[in-house]
């Protein structure tokens, strides 16, 4: 196998094109989390966890939230 021995350095702003900045920024972007509704109580949950709130998962009480 040949060993690269490439080093990484700084480019000046203005070596960078647009359209290569811009291509490379597309990957960035940040996504919204996946939230769905709990079966039990209805609050906003992220999938395939517990309930923060009934401390449900699948309609099955799962961990016992004391209420303030
Ligand atoms: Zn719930």
């Amino acid at each position: 196998m040949i060993k690269l021995n490439i080093q990484m350095f700084a480019v000046p702003f203005h070596k960078v094109s647009k359209t290569r900045k811009r291509t490379r920024q597309a990957h960035k972007a940040l996504d919204v989390p996946t939230m769905t509704k709990c079966p039990t109580c209805g609050a906003m949950i992220k999938p395939h966890r517990v309930c923060k709130k009934c401390g449900s998962y699948k309609k099955e009480t799962i961990v016992n939230v004391e209420e303030a």
